[in-house]
């Protein structure tokens, strides 16, 4: 993630949003450490939070921070904390999820997987001694993407782990990851940032127009990743409009339409696809309801007020309720169901009608 200049102060995180965590874990740094609600150094973490919330951003801060020489850490300027900026501290290890692509493993954050060699790996590396300075920072993303064999291998070193090692782990989920594993971290939780922090974050670090800021903090529901990721790829921004151009003509559209593309929708291999429709739609249901209460300076898509307001005076407020529910429930399926065709086909017959 890029540096703004505030982030380069000595002790300051290089991280937007997340003070009470980075406050915490800096008290645990302290030598000492005897003043009030003061922690203490453990040997495992585990930074939970939703996707794109900044969980793994974070938790590379926190390694800066472990490995940085300087008593103000991370100070930003000592050979640990460059070493670090430039990816090639040699006490630092990034494990990622793996998928095989023609007899090759490439990181897959959707559906690859933490294999057991990687544990295997770690468990290698970790009984090494570091080699630049006093300790070793394993960090394991997307722990819910862990086989058992990884997740059982990992759970030894987490029993017996050697007095130079620290283990940062990240997951989407508590329920996500063995619970004998969860007891033997330190448990971080990042919540989703507040809008102006993501606003001003893609202003100051990412040289966002204000104008942009805004409508992607809107949209962002507190996931900065998510919102530098749009930003960074404009083509994906034409992803929501086309998932609004589909509801929009499907609230249009007869029985036989609707289910014709409900078919084409569930014969897609990538489930992601689906979500995301889901998302940007409960987004525009919900954006229907703060319209009708009068709340628009609160709505996402504040580019599209004129369609939301036809809209919201179209339907009745039981109406975007229910729907709003019947999004809610849809997802809660897709997640747990193989009939992805029965959710769908529900989706779009619930879906109230409106010709404009
Ligand atoms: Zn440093």
């Amino acid at each position: 993630m890029k540096l703004a200049s505030p982030h380069q102060t000595p002790g300051a995180w290089p991280v937007y949003g997340h003070t009470w965590a980075s406050e915490y874990l800096q008290r645990a740094l302290q030598p000492g450490g005897d003043a009030p609600h003061s922690a203490r150094l453990s040997h495992a973490y585990l930074f939970l939070g939703p996707p794109q919330v900044g969980k793994t951003t974070f938790a590379r801060a926190f390694a800066t921070a472990l490995l940085c020489s300087s008593p103000v850490a991370p100070c930003h300027t000592c050979r640990h904390c460059q070493l670090m900026a430039r990816d090639a501290h040699p006490d630092f290890r990034l494990l990622q999820p793996m998928a095989k692509v023609d007899k090759e493993f490439v990181v897959d954050r959707q559906k690859g997987e933490l294999r057991v060699e990687m544990a295997e790996q770690l468990i290698r590396d970790a009984a090494l001694r570091p080699l630049e300075g006093a300790r070793k920072v394993f960090l394991i993303q997307d722990m819910h993407l862990a086989n058992l064999g990884f997740a059982n291998k990992l759970l030894k070193t987490l029993e017996e782990p050697p007095p130079h090692v620290i283990l940062l782990v990240t997951a989407r989920h508590r329920a996500d990851v063995l619970p004998t594993i969860v007891s033997r971290c330190q448990v971080i939780e990042l919540r989703p940032l507040d809008q102006h922090v993501v606003r001003d974050a893609l202003q100051q670090g990412w040289q966002a127009e204000p104008g942009e800021a805004d409508l992607l903090a809107r949209l962002a529901a507190g996931r900065l990743g998510w919102a530098v990721d749009q930003l960074r790829h404009p083509e994906r921004r034409a992803e929501r409009e086309r998932h609004l151009a589909t509801l929009w003509r499907l609230m249009a559209a007869d029985r036989l339409e609707r289910l014709h593309f409900a078919g084409e929708l569930a014969g897609q291999r990538d489930n992601q696809q689906i979500f995301s429709l889901l998302e940007v739609w409960t987004g525009w249901w919900r954006d229907l309801l703060l319209t009708q209460a009068g709340a628009d300076e609160a709505c996402s898509n504040v580019d599209m007020l004129p369609r939301l307001a036809e809209h919201a005076r179209c339907l009745e407020t039981r109406t975007v309720q229910n729907y709003l529910a019947t999004l809610k429930r849809i997802e809660g399926f897709l997640r747990h169901t193989v009939n992805v065709r029965l959710a769908l086909d529900v989706l779009v017959l619930r879906l109230p009608a409106v010709r404009t």
